[in-house]
């Protein structure tokens, strides 16, 4: 985990390299509020080393013929799969989502991983032999060097799979900033990655924060950057990674809304929108934040939803059977808490109070489900990505008006549509600005084949992250014309 219980190290060139900073900041236990470790908050000169060791083990590295590399992945898949219990524990231990949500997110990391081991496939090129009499041309894929990403906290270890995995089996070299507020699932996915074969200096892990974030888009030896976090600083890096001559992908944040019309299988709809709104504490970049009631739906759903969430169990997520586990810090509580006064002031109807769930009362950082209903789009509740377990619920008379309710907020991740209807979907599929669809699915993430893929102020630049548009991303492309 770390070379010591006090301070988390940053793992530089196949080994763990104390930070030289006498910055760090304590990492607690969200469910307890106790300090589980410290992490530093890097220096530039501790960026500087690891993007020197990046840059070093680049040649060799990317010379290394594809299936040779594609097999220490196959090798890391086989470790992660047996590690799969302890990473899920590490995750709920630092997140504080549940052990079944940690597990679920520990699967989406390995498929990350599985999809990159197909890299023989993926980097390959193409072939015209006849472009003009006698002449061929082709497209050969090669990497780009030192790829630098930046994570956030609420999936530890899912989304820094999205990049590294991906970025290193096309060939490059890795520098890796997790969120300072969740380090140590990053340090126990370097280790692995070394036990699995993967040489020193190919996956680097830097703690901190702004300055390790600021060094690696202004760093002149680092080629790409991935961000995936909070929209102003997804419009941030974009902007100044692109200043400095960096491709760039910036994922930011959301607000994802589900449309259930009186067609739908209720129950399911209830199901579905409950596990996605406050499953993993709504801290989820395709959590379902609104539910837009269309006709007759809105009074039986919002009875059925509050019925649900209230049964729902809050608690520390290593505990069997909990379902809600505690928001990141005291801060987040805080801020949410000043969402719920908010949405009173602006005149919603709080529906379902999650300040009074038992476990709000602390310690650690619990905010119980909470309903608003009658929410409307000049309130900031509706606005604002509030991230956490706080469910908006606004009514309209038809699919379009739902649809162009959704298509007026500012992010355009996910949104999901409930019906039994098959011309609804098409409607909703045709005309809704969202990257990730869900019919009658709450959480339409995709899965590491596909792209990963937001619009409007979810997403900045150009390939999205995952899939083919990953591939891309991490590569660069030479054309040959030929006449032999
Ligand atoms: P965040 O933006 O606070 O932090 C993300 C990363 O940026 C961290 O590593 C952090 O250290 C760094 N950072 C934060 N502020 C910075 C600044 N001013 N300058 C430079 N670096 C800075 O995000 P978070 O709170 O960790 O994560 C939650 C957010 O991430 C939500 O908005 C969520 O929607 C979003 N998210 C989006 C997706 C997606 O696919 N679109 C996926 C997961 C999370």
């Amino acid at each position: 985990m770390a070379d010591s219980m006090q301070t988390v190290a940053n793992y530089i060139g196949g080994r763990y390299v104390p930070s030289r900073s006498e910055r760090s900041e304590a990492v607690p236990n969200p469910a307890t509020g106790e300090t589980l470790v410290n992490v530093p908050l890097s220096t530039r000169e501790d960026l500087e080393e690891a993007v020197r060791a990046a840059k070093e083990a680049y040649p060799a590295w990317s010379q290394t013929p594809v299936p040779k590399r594609a097999r220490i992945l196959f090798k890391y898949q086989q470790l992660l799969v047996e590690q799969w219990d302890e990473l899920a524990k590490l995750v709920t231990l630092e997140n504080g989502k549940s052990y079944g949500e940690a597990y679920g997110e520990v699967q989406r990391g390995i498929e990350c991983v599985e999809f990159a081991a197909g890299a023989p496939t993926l980097m390959m090129g193409s072939v015209l032999p006849d472009i003009a009499t006698g002449i061929e041309s082709a497209m050969y894929r090669y990497p780009i060097g030192v790829v630098g990403g930046i994570a956030p906290f609420n999936f530890p270890m899912m989304v820094p799979s999205w990049m590294f995995p991906l970025a290193i089996a096309c060939g490059n070299t890795f520098v890796l900033k997790p969120s300072e507020r969740t380090p140590l699932t990053a340090n126990r996915l370097a280790e692995l990655f070394k036990e699995a074969g993967l040489p020193d200096g190919v996956f680097n892990v830097v703690h901190g924060a702004h300055d390790v974030v600021n060094g690696l888009l202004e760093h002149e030896g680092v080629k790409a950057i991935s961000f995936v976090g909070s929209q102003p600083v997804a419009e941030y890096v974009y902007k100044t990674a692109a200043t400095h001559g960096k491709r760039v992908q910036a994922l930011g944040g959301a607000k994802n809304h589900s449309i259930v019309l009186p067609d739908a299988d209720l129950d399911l709809a209830v199901k579905e929108i409950t596990n996605a709104a406050f499953g993993s504490a709504g801290e989820r970049c395709m959590a379902c934040s609104v539910v837009v009631a269309v006709g007759g739906a809105g009074d039986a759903l919002v009875a059925k939803l509050k019925e649900r969430a209230e049964g729902l169990s809050i608690g520390n997520g290593m505990g069997e059977g909990v379902f809600l586990g505690p928001v990141i810090r005291g801060a987040h509580k805080d801020r949410t808490l000043g969402y719920i006064e908010k949405g009173l002031e602006e005149g919603a109807t709080l529906v379902l109070d999650g300040r009074e769930a038992p476990a709000a009362q602390g310690p650690g950082y619990f905010v119980g489900p909470t309903i608003f209903d009658g929410v409307t789009k000049d309130m900031k509740i509706w606005q604002d990505e509030i991230f956490a377990p706080v469910l908006q619920i606004v009514r309209v008379d038809t699919l379009e008006d739902a649809v162009a309710w959704a298509n007026e907020s500012e992010f355009a991740n996910g949104a999901c549509l409930f019906t039994t209807n098959g011309g609804a979907v098409r409607q909703f599929r045709e005309t809704i600005d969202a990257g990730m669809l869900g019919i009658n699915v709450g959480v339409p993430a995709p899965m590491a084949f596909f792209p990963f893929s937001g619009f409007k102020k979810s997403f900045y630049g150009d390939l999205h992250a995952n899939g083919k548009d990953g591939v891309e991303f991490y590569t660069r492309k030479k054309m040959i014309v030929a006449r032999y």
